[in-house]
């Protein structure tokens, strides 16, 4: 089933952008937030500070008063020149207002507000509030004398600069936070547009691919994850390409193989219905050789079936095998073969070869290879059986004096039906299998097979399978 296009809404652009998107707007959101709060707050302090120390110095003048009536206010606060409240007001200890330099003075009239009543009380208090781009700040402090409250001094300020400068600060923290917005956004969608369009080549690639075109390469620049996945993606693809092509090299060689002994039974069958006056000697030699040309499609389609069984298989039955004793019984079975072809067969059984395998695998490992150490000897020939116990496994090898394998047939000769001598396997009786059946069995036991030249001539081929371990031993 073809999987859908991921729709607008799910794509990996809209998703990231909708990501950065909302870290962006928070970090901007703070960016405008708390640098202004910071700021109102250390204004608000000093606003604090300085209308307190400016409270503090009205209420020390009026400490040597002896009593507060307007004269002796206007005489103690009038001097003070460090004073710049805009209003200042002085209350008795029942709050009337005494003094009063406002716009429109209040004395004679009694104020009662939160802060003087706290005054009043003996605390001081303090407010400040931003409003219409200026602090508007109160502060207030009680007048003791001999350790009573007999007033209140209460200060008032307006103060537009600290104000201005506020708003301005406001104004630069909003062209900065468009400025970045403005540059992450360029970034993103710069960096989001090549990502996208990387994984677009990468899905391309693995579309391309699964419609068959197992030659075609995905190429995605630079050298992260994304890269990294492309070149994955490339071998596995090379991988399937060898595979497919392995495949299709099989069927044809297949039916190659199948070919021949059908067409010779066609052949012999035609010859004997069209050939009315054929004797009943020369019908009987067609008949046998008809008769071997299906024993050789049956011995094909056994080693076929060999093969699909271990292509199938996960796992194989693990015993203690005596390699020694499959070796020798291999050498007794193939004595006649050997003596036929007039080569001689000599044992090199080393101790303790006890490998963990399938007992009927190492004696199928042993005749494939002897029978072609055999088939493929000279006249006078050896073929020499040696095993050998190393560490945690058992060493099995096969070396011949025979014709041996030209270098750049080595790596190929364990391809299904790759010969190298054609003509003298298929006389053989030869498949082209063995070998492929041989590396398979290998394999599932978790073993390796190698091939090398003799020296003085001739192949050794070496298999290496895992030792058999008793219960307990490390
Ligand atoms: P076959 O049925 O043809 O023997 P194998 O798979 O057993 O198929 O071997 C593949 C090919 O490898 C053979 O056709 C032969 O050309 C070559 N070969 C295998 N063993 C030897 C050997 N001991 N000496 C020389 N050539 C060999």
């Amino acid at each position: 089933m073809v999987p859908a296009r991921p729709s607008v809404l799910h794509s990996m652009q809209l998703r990231m952008a909708m990501g950065y998107g909302l870290v962006i707007a928070v970090l901007l959101v703070l960016l405008n937030t708390y640098p202004l709060l910071m700021t109102q707050n250390l204004m608000f302090r000093s606003q604090q500070t300085a209308l307190e120390n400016q409270a503090a110095l009205v209420v020390n003048s009026l400490t040597t008063a002896d009593e507060l009536t307007a004269e002796t206010l206007e005489q103690a606060i009038a001097p003070l020149d460090e004073l710049d409240a805009d209003r200042i007001l002085v209350t008795d200890e029942a709050g009337l207002v005494l003094y009063d330099t406002g716009e429109a003075p209040a004395v004679g009239k009694y104020i009662l507000t939160g802060d003087v009543v706290s005054a009043l009380r003996g605390n001081d208090a303090f407010s400040s509030r931003f409003i219409g781009g200026a602090f508007q700040s109160r502060a207030s402090a009680p007048v003791m004398t001999r350790g009573t409250v007999v007033g209140a001094v209460c200060l008032w300020q307006r103060d537009e600069g600290q104000g201005l400068l506020l708003g301005e600060i406001q104004r630069n923290l909003r062209l900065v936070s468009l400025v970045v917005g403005l540059v992450v956004l360029t970034i993103f969608a710069i960096f989001s547009t090549r990502l996208t369009s990387r994984v677009s080549t990468l899905l391309g690639g693995i579309r391309t691919v699964r419609a068959g075109e197992y030659t075609h390469r995905v190429s995605v620049t630079g050298h992260d994850e994304l890269a990294q996945l492309a070149d994955e993606f490339n071998q596995l693809t090379g991988r399937l390409q060898a595979t497919e092509e392995e495949r299709r090299r099989f069927v044809s060689d297949a039916s190659h193989e199948l070919k021949t002994p059908l067409a010779s039974i066609r052949l012999m069958t035609d010859t004997i219905l069209q050939d009315e006056a054929i004797d009943r000697e020369t019908t009987r030699e067609f008949v046998a050789d008809i008769g071997e040309s299906a024993d050789r499609l049956i011995h094909i389609s056994q080693e076929l079936l060999a093969l699909n069984r271990l292509d199938e298989a996960r796992t194989s039955p693990r015993e203690r095998v005596d390699v020694n004793a499959r070796a020798e019984q291999t050498c007794r079975m193939l004595a006649p073969l050997a003596r036929e072809a007039g080569v001689t067969v000599e044992n090199d059984l080393g101790e303790d070869c006890v490998a963990c395998c399938d007992p009927e695998d190492v004696s199928q490992i042993f005749r494939n290879l002897m029978e072609n150490a055999i088939k493929y000897n000279v006249p006078g020939g050896a073929v020499t059986v040696s095993t050998r116990r190393a560490e945690d496994h058992v060493l099995l090898e096969v070396a011949d004096t025979g014709m041996g394998i030209p270098a750049e047939d080595r790596e190929r000769i364990f391809q299904r039906f790759y010969r190298v001598d054609k003509a003298r396997s298929r006389a053989a009786g030869g498949t082209g299998l063995g070998l492929s059946i041989v590396q398979d069995t290998v394999r599932l036991h978790g073993g390796t097979i190698d091939v090398r030249p003799r020296e003085g001539g001739g192949t050794v081929f070496s298999v290496s399978l895992p030792a058999w371990r008793e219960e307990g031993t490390p």
